[in-house]
């Protein structure tokens, strides 16, 4: 951190449907602990209030007991806000209530309800890191009215995934994300192979990347936290000839040397995917990525250049793009990884939006 930048005290609060490093939050685990290491490393104060049973032990983390929340995209646009006995999200935002005299800034990192009905009963002010895109009309709403009362506190991935929210007042910020370089090794030579990574859960349309495995007749590792069993059984069911294998959710060390010896990532999002980390973490180990153009995926992907853009739900827009892929240099993958997606460039963005708060709120 430069001498002349202040040093920010700044209290994350994590997303209360699952303890950090089990993979339920999805991407937004992988951001919140880059951010908040970043951070760190750029001079700022930080604490995590998380779950109990989140594991990294390398990053401040307060543990806070409490039910979980149920996962947005299980429900309908129109369910009404759900809150279950002795909440996990209540009990975060009432610790942050009583702790929030020692800290600049309170940043929600949870798509809920609750921390944005809030933010007007607070006296620190609160950013709110949203993850994925317009699923619920009552979500909708709040942030709504919160970017009406304190313009510039919303944060999004992408302007893809800020558009499927109605008329918000600006400004809004578009943080993008970053990843640890380091940590993702570069691999020329793939093998005869393709990878699929993500929650195993409907809205990822796992089902689209088996069939292209079985239509180019080549094998597919699946590797991903198992949101939904039932539907995963079906699947394996209706592609009973799939050379496809699951092989759990990998720690990143492990995950990335899957990866990295993989012709494409194909990613099928059926919604509009708020970033898709996953995309990222397989360019930087030099794989291109396939996937369907809509949402975060189609403003990171170069098309015929870092991988490919297909019609929407279209299979055989993978299979072909799959025949494609002697067109792609995977040096060029591992270098827009490294010139758009860097650690150190996120650090930037969101202490700069963290600065533009603070500076509003005089
Ligand atoms: N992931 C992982 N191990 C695995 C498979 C996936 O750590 O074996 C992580 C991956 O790094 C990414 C997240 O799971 O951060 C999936 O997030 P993504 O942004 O692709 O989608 P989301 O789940 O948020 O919709």
């Amino acid at each position: 951190m430069s001498a002349f930048k202040k040093a920010l005290k700044l209290l994350f609060v994590s997303t209360p449907v699952g303890p950090l490093g089990t993979g339920l939050g999805g991407g937004v685990e992988l951001s919140l602990y880059n951010i908040a290491k970043q951070l760190i490393r750029q001079g700022h104060q930080l604490q995590i209030l998380a779950p109990q049973g989140s594991t990294w032990d390398d990053l401040p983390i307060a543990e806070i007991s409490g039910n979980l929340q149920v996962i947005a995209q299980s429900q309908e646009r129109n369910t009404p806000v759900n809150m279950p006995e002795n909440p996990l999200l209540g009990n975060m935002w009432e610790y942050a209530r009583q702790v929030q005299s020692e800290y600049d800034l309170i940043v929600n990192l949870a798509y809920d309800w609750l921390p944005f009905y809030l933010t007007p009963f607070f006296q620190t002010p609160i950013a709110h890191f949203v993850s994925m895109g317009s699923l619920s009309d009552a979500l909708d709403f709040i942030i709504q009215q919160v970017a009406k009362q304190f313009p510039g506190t919303i944060g999004f991935y992408t302007p893809s995934q800020a558009a499927t929210f109605p008329e918000l007042t600006p400004p809004l910020y578009h943080l993008s994300s970053g990843i640890d370089l380091s940590l993702y090794e570069f691999c020329p030579q793939p093998k005869e192979q393709l990878v699929w990574l993500g929650r195993i859960s409907p809205e990822k349309a796992l089902e689209d990347a088996i069939a292209t495995a079985q239509k180019t007749n080549l094998p597919l590792y699946i590797l991903g936290k198992m949101q939904d069993e039932a539907y995963w059984e079906k699947i394996r069911q209706d592609y009973p000839n799939a050379r496809a294998e699951y092989l759990g959710f990998l720690p990143t060390t492990e995950m990335q040397k899957v990866v990295r010896e993989c012709k494409a990532l194909l990613m099928t999002p059926r919604w509009v995917e708020a970033f898709g980390n996953v995309a990222i973490e397989a360019l930087a180990c030099g794989v291109p990525v396939i996937s369907y153009a809509r949402g975060g995926p189609a403003e990171i992907i170069r098309d015929g250049q870092t991988g490919f853009l297909v019609e929407p739900d279209s299979v055989q827009g993978l299979v072909d793009a799959v025949l494609s892929l002697d067109k792609i240099n995977r040096y060029t993958c591992r270098q827009q990884a490294e010139t758009e997606f860097s650690l150190e460039a996120l650090g930037l963005r969101f202490e700069e939006w963290f600065l533009k708060i603070l500076d509003t709120r005089g």
